[in-house]
């Protein structure tokens, strides 16, 4: 049951501001009702009585209103100000210090309550209009003496426990949404950081991985590593001849031949259009080319087996020497590409 009704404060399926609203209906529903019903077996059908059984009845009607049509916000300003302007005081009051408590609350559940642009002001003249009845109080006791209600134990134990668990149970609904919230905002914020690293045609890691990681590489000071700039061969050819969509299908294919080659040994990435570029954990030529020889004959192999012609790719390999920057790696690396191209393709040329 407690689970139950907990879950109505905090389930995400239903508005925030619907769900304070049935805390702060429930608390006004069971504070009057304990209110009339107490004051009843004390002193009969007298205004004391009266006054919390009229005050409940209106605060009644706009829960139920409230509830059953999901229109809280007239609802919301008749219980703050039964509450607030009306009930709060008097009982202060009538029984001084200990309902000072009924006025934290009334001041938490306004804030709460009102609209951005109301709530400074809003709460601070309810502050200013408690502290008058305060000092009012204090300053003329005699004047209030002819009011005083009879306080005991058990009424000063309600006034803390409903208080107390009125403030508790708005909060923690708060408190709660903004935690998921949050939660919710961060897995996005990942989300969205992992998906700016990727390439979304192929998924491999792009550009913008790729010099994140290196640059992090040579800040470790690892500097036994190898890039190979990769290039797919007369691939204008292959879009023109077989479309567009066969050749998104050939870069990711050759997106995979090269992640089943490179497991282990290092990083595949795609570095633009039908470029890609490879980060080896060695300085290792025939280590390297062992793996670019293995993705050689399968990417031939899908071509011969989906078009019947071999697909191939030239490339170009540097090993790192400690350059300062990048930039330098990535042009020494496209230098011998562009030397493999001019030198019949289907190849890869290194570094010495
Ligand atoms: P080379 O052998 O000298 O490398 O010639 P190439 O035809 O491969 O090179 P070129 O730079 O002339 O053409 C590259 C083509 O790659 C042109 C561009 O339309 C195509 N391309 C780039 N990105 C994509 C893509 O995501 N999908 C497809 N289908 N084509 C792409
Ligand atoms: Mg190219
Ligand atoms: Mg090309």
């Amino acid at each position: 049951m407690w689970r139950i009704g907990m879950n109505i404060f905090y389930d995400e399926n239903i508005d925030l501001k619907i769900r304070l609203f049935y805390v702060l209906a429930l608390t006004a529903c069971i504070a009057n009702t304990l209110g009339y019903l107490t004051n009843m077996l004390l002193y009969g059908m007298t205004a004391a009585t009266l006054f919390p059984l009229f005050c409940a009845v209106i605060i009644y009607a706009a829960s139920a209103y409230g509830i059953k049509t999901k229109k809280t916000k007239i609802p919301v300003v008749l219980i703050l100000v039964i509450c607030d302007l009306i009930e709060f005081p008097v009982l202060y009051c009538s029984y001084g210090f200990y309902r000072l408590s009924y006025m934290v609350l009334g001041i938490v559940a306004t804030t709460l309550f009102l609209e951005d642009k109301w709530r400074i002001k809003g709460t601070s003249a309810l502050i200013l209009f408690d502290l008058v009845f305060i000092v009012w109080r204090q300053r003329d006791p005699a004047f209030f003496a002819a009011f005083a209600g009879k306080e005991n134990m058990s009424s000063v134990v309600i006034t803390f426990l409903i208080a107390g668990s009125s403030i508790l149970m708005l909060l923690s609904t708060l408190l709660k949404q903004y935690t998921r919230q949050q939660k919710c905002l961060e897995e996005m914020t990942k989300d969205l950081r992992w998906m700016a690293n990727l390439d979304p045609l192929t998924h491999l890691y792009n550009r913008r991985y790729l010099t994140q990681y290196l640059e992090e590489k040579k800040a470790d000071g690892e500097n036994a590593f190898s890039v190979v700039l990769l290039d797919i061969d007369d691939f204008k050819q292959i879009n023109d001849t077989y479309g567009h969509m066969f050749g998104d299908e050939v870069l990711q294919t050759f997106s995979e031949i090269l992640l089943k080659h490179m497991k282990g040994q290092g990083l595949v990435t795609r570095f633009g259009g039908e470029e890609f570029m490879l980060v080896f954990h060695t300085t290792d030529q025939n280590k390297i080319q062992q793996v670019l020889n293995g993705c050689a004959d399968d990417f031939k192999e899908y071509g011969m087996s989906s078009k019947g012609k071999p697909l191939t790719f030239s490339g170009g390999a540097s090993v790192f020497h400690g350059e300062d920057m990048l930039v330098k790696l990535f042009n020494y690396a496209d230098e011998r590409l562009y030397q493999a191209k001019n030198t019949g393709k289907r190849h890869v040329v290194y570094d010495v």
